[in-house]
């Protein structure tokens, strides 16, 4: 599965229907935007994923 380039930053989750999400290391929290550095990663594994 591939996570939404948008999910959370920790948990990979969509901003709709996140709420409080439990994820070690970080435990309970709210729907965090992701890094520079993890959108550009996440895009990069989803046109991986997409390639034949
Ligand atoms: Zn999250």
């Amino acid at each position: 599965m591939t996570a939404n380039p948008n999910g959370c930053r920790w948990c990979g989750i969509d901003e709709r229907g996140h709420a409080q999400q439990y994820k070690p290391p970080v435990g309970w929290h709210k729907w965090e935007q992701p890094t520079q550095a993890q959108l550009k990663e996440r895009m990069r594994a989803r046109r991986k994923a997409r390639q034949p």
